[in-house]
């Protein structure tokens, strides 16, 4: 195939990130020659970040399992039984320690993640105390917990919340397949309440959960047709938990995963595209080749949330081998 030059200035977004990306265009990314996407995703990289930086979050779950929602993929629902207690929410003491451990450990970002649809009024002043802690060991503070009212947001943002993590999860025609119990119609509420607040967002979704090329063509649609495109999208990989859902789902290929990761890069080309769930069971060459379509996050530390991740000597080994550092 060859590449016509106005096609390709065309997909180069130098200048501002665009927000009228149409499926057909992503479409048309997927669609590229494998050599062609990582040329084009690494170019949009160095256009817009020092290709040889990661930045490196560590995310804690602060209430885990018992969660009222039902989505497929995870072993927090109390619907399933994936072998996670439900707990209450931790104590502040225990919540900084890790955040210090964190820190020491070269995380730049403390992510705390609690299984809730929505947080009630009381878990928020718990959860604020929580997020002026970590500002106060010189960390960015991210929070998971569900739906947001806008009076939430405030909240979070006046504790000194940087970053409020949301996902669309998948696209919204396979979204039903996944999730029953809110909308993505309320996600999407949520995103516009924590934007307005002045919180960054932090929306990404899931690949290997069954859905088609397709959905992975409408999810990166609509992340980068949002009003602005969020700071930092992450791209989780499924981790198949016995007891779930999708205990039994075939994996997807990594090279159609390192294709969602490059055309995320493109269509968002200065949003922090992370690399989360799912590093445990991938090679170092996938994880390498994510980095190389653009990929410049990752959560270090043994746990996300309930599944493992690589442990921070494995995580050190690599980006040692492939000549990264953190992101200040
Ligand atoms: S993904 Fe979040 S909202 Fe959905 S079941 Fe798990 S903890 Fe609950």
């Amino acid at each position: 195939m060859s590449v016509a030059a106005d096609d390709f200035a065309h997909v180069f977004p130098i200048g501002a990130p665009r927000q009228d990306w149409t499926r057909d265009e992503v479409r048309a990314l997927f669609d590229l020659p494998f050599t062609e996407l990582m040329f084009r995703a690494q170019s949009v990289h160095r256009q817009n970040f020092d290709p040889a930086e990661v930045q490196i979050s560590t995310l804690l779950s602060i209430k885990t399992g018992g969660c009222p929602e039902d989505c497929a993929y995870c072993p927090q629902s109390a619907r399933y039984d994936a072998g996670v207690r439900a707990e209450k929410l931790m104590a502040l003491d225990a919540v900084l320690a890790e955040a210090r451990a964190a820190k020491a450990a070269g995380a730049s970002r403390f992510c705390m993640g609690a299984a809730w649809r929505e947080p009630k009024d009381r878990d928020l002043d718990a959860v604020c105390a929580m997020v002026e802690g970590v500002k106060a060991l010189g960390l960015e503070a991210c929070a998971t917990l569900g739906m947001l009212t806008a009076p939430q947001a405030c909240r979070l943002k006046e504790a000194g919340l940087d970053f409020y993590n949301h996902n669309l999860d998948t696209s919204p025609e396979f979204y039903e397949q996944i999730i029953t119990t809110r909308t993505y119609q309320d996600r999407l509420e949520t995103l516009d309440r924590v934007r307005d607040a002045g919180i960054a967002v932090c929306c990404g979704g899931i690949v290997g959960m069954g859905e088609s090329r397709e959905d992975r063509v409408g999810m990166i649609a609509t992340l980068a047709s949002l009003p602005v495109h969020p700071e930092s999208v992450p791209i989780n990989m499924l981790v198949s938990v016995a007891g779930t859902r999708l205990a039994r789902q075939n994996a997807l290929d990594g090279i159609e995963f390192v294709r969602t990761v490059a055309v995320a890069r493109i269509a968002m080309p200065r949003s922090v595209v992370r690399l989360s769930a799912g590093r445990e069971d991938m090679s170092e060459e996938t994880q390498a080749l994510c980095f190389l379509a653009g990929a410049n996050s990752i959560f270090y530390g043994p746990k996300l949330l309930t599944t493992p991740n690589p442990g921070r000597d494995r995580d050190r080994e690599l980006m040692h081998k492939l000549g990264l550092s953190p992101m200040e």
